[in-house]
C-alpha cells in the first residue's frame, strides 16, 4: 500500500481534510493521527453547551471512519518530522511516511500565569469535563480574560446563578476584535446580567488557601472565587516541528493555497497555520472553525486536483453566544473607524457596518440578526458601498 495522505491532528481541521479527500474522490491511503485518546470532537460546544449537558459533539465515529477508508489513530502524538526523507516519527518509535502531509495541529490554550488547585484553562474535552465538574459545586466564579471564552463562560455561569467576577487588562471586552463602540455595548451586557466587571485591571497574585482563591488586582482590590476560568488566547501546536526547519512567523507560513512556503507535499490547515491572503496581501492565522473547515476543503482539492489548485480567500466569519445574544463577526474591520450602527428594540437585533474609506461595506458585526450577517457576507468584496447595506438592512427581519 503507497503512504498516502497523512493528516496530523484529529480535530475540526483535520477530520475535515480526511472527509473532503474522501467527498473529492482521493482513493489513496488516508490516515489521522491524533495525540487525544478521545475519539474527535468539535470545539466550540465545549464553551456553550449547558452545563448540566455533555459537551461532546463527535466528529468522526470509528464505523464513520471505516465507511470513509479514513485510517483514524488515536493516542499517538507524532514527535518529528524530516522533510528529507518524508517520514515522521511517532510517540511509540514508530515511523511513517507520506506522500503529501497535512498538519492541522491547532493550538493550545495559552497556559495560566498561575498553577494553584481551582484554576481551568479550556482547550480539550478533558478541561471541559474539569471544568464543569469545578462549576457544579462553585458558587463564585472568577473569570481572568473578557475574550469570547471567557465571555461564554461567564454567560454559561450565570445561567446557572453562579455569582461571576471578570477581569481583564483591557478597558473593554471584545475591542480588540469588535472595536470601542460595541466594546462598551458588550461590557453593559455583562453588567446587565450582573457580572462584576473589573476592565483596565490586572490579576497580579492569585493564591489558593485551602478553601478558595484569592486573587490580588492592580488596583489593590482583592477577589475571592471558588473556581477560576482563564481564557487569555492560544498559542499554534508546532513545538514538535521544533527540528522540521519549516517556516514558523505565527504559525505555519503557507501560501494561499495551504502549501507550507518551500515544500510543496506539506500542507498546513486551521488554528495552527498562517496562509497568505490574497485579498488583503497580509499572512494571517485565524483561530475560527469556520476558516479551519475552508481551509480544509480548499487542502483537499489541491492534494486531489494539483493542477488546478484554488486559493482560499475567505471573507472571514466567527460567532459567539454570549447570554441571550447571538453574536456573529464578518469581514475586516478598521477598529480606528466607528462603525455605522442600526439597531432595533423589540425584538433586539443590532448590525455594526464597518468601510473603507471610499465608503464600501469591508466587514461588521451582527447580534441576533443572522439574515443581516448573511447579507453582509455577501457583500464583502464587492464594491458595495455601506450606506447601501445600511439602508436594506433597516427592512431585513430577524
Ligand atoms: C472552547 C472553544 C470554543 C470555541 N468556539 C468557537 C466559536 O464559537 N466559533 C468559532 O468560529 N470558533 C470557535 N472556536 C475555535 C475553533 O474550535 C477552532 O478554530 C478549531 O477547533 C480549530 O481546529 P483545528 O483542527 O485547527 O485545531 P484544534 O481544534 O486545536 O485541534 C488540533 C488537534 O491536533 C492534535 N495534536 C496536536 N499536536 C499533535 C501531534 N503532535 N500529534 C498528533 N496530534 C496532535 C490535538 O490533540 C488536537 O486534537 C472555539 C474553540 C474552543 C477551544
Amino acid at each position: 500500500m503507497t503512504a498516502g495522505v497523512v493528516i496530523v491532528g484529529g480535530s475540526v481541521a483535520g477530520v475535515h481534510t480526511a472527509r473532503a479527500l474522501r467527498e473529492r474522490g482521493y482513493t489513496g491511503r488516508v490516515r489521522v493521527v491524533e495525540a487525544e485518546t478521545e475519539a474527535p470532537y468539535d470545539k466550540p460546544p465545549l464553551s456553550k453547551a449547558a452545563l448540566d449537558g455533555d459537551p461532546r459533539v463527535p466528529l468522526l465515529t470509528d464505523e464513520a471512519a471505516t465507511a470513509l477508508g479514513i485510517d483514524l489513530i488515536l493516542g499517538r502524538r507524532v514527535t518529528e518530522l524530516s522533510t528529507a526523507t518524508s517520514t515522521l516519527v511517532l510517540d511509540d518509535g514508530s515511523e511513517w511516511t507520506y506522500e503529501q502531509l497535512v498538519i492541522a495541529t491547532g493550538a493550545a490554550a495559552r497556559p495560566a500565569p498561575w498553577s494553584c488547585p481551582g484554576v481551568h484553562v479550556l482547550r480539550t474535552l478533558a478541561d471541559a469535563r474539569a471544568l464543569r465538574a469545578g462549576l457544579s459545586e462553585a458558587r463564585e466564579l472568577l473569570v481572568v480574560g473578557a475574550g469570547f471564552i471567557g465571555a461564554e463562560l461567564a454567560s454559561l455561569a450565570r445561567g446557572c446563578g453562579i455569582a461571576v467576577t471578570m477581569v481583564d487588562e483591557a478597558e473593554l471586552p471584545m475591542a480588540r476584535v469588535a472595536g470601542a463602540v460595541l466594546g462598551a455595548r458588550f461590557a453593559g451586557l455583562h453588567r446587565e446580567h450582573a457580572v462584576d466587571t473589573r476592565f483596565g485591571v490586572r490579576v497580579g497574585t492569585l493564591e489558593h488557601d485551602g478553601e478558595r482563591v484569592r486573587a490580588e488586582l492592580s488596583d489593590g482590590s482583592v477577589v475571592h472565587a471558588d473556581i477560576v476560568a482563564v481564557g487569555i488566547g492560544a498559542v499554534p501546536d508546532i513545538g514538535w516541528l521544533a527540528s522540521a526547519g519549516l517556516p514558523v512567523r505565527n504559525g505555519l507560513e503557507c501560501d494561499e493555497f495551504g502549501r507550507v512556503r518551500g515544500h510543496d507535499r506539506i500542507h498546513a490547515v486551521g488554528d495552527v497555520a498562517c496562509w497568505h491572503q490574497p485579498r488583503s496581501g497580509t499572512a494571517a492565522r485565524i483561530e475560527h472553525w469556520t476558516n479551519a473547515i475552508e481551509q480544509a476543503v480548499c487542502v483537499a482539492h489541491n492534494i486531489v486536483h494539483p493542477d488546478e489548485p484554488v486559493p482560499h480567500d475567505p471573507v472571514a466569519y466567527v460567532w459567539s453566544d454570549q447570554y441571550d445574544w447571538k453574536i456573529q463577526l464578518i469581514g475586516a474591520r478598521d477598529l480606528t473607524r466607528d462603525p455605522q450602527i442600526i439597531e432595533q428594540p423589540e425584538p433586539f437585533r443590532m448590525a455594526a457596518l464597518w468601510s473603507d474609506e471610499h465608503g464600501i461595506v469591508t466587514g461588521g458585526v451582527t447580534v441576533n440578526w443572522p439574515r443581516a450577517s448573511v447579507r453582509m457576507r455577501k457583500a464583502v468584496g464587492r464594491d458595495i458601498p455601506a450606506a447601501e447595506i445600511g439602508a436594506q438592512l433597516t427592512g431585513v427581519p430577524a
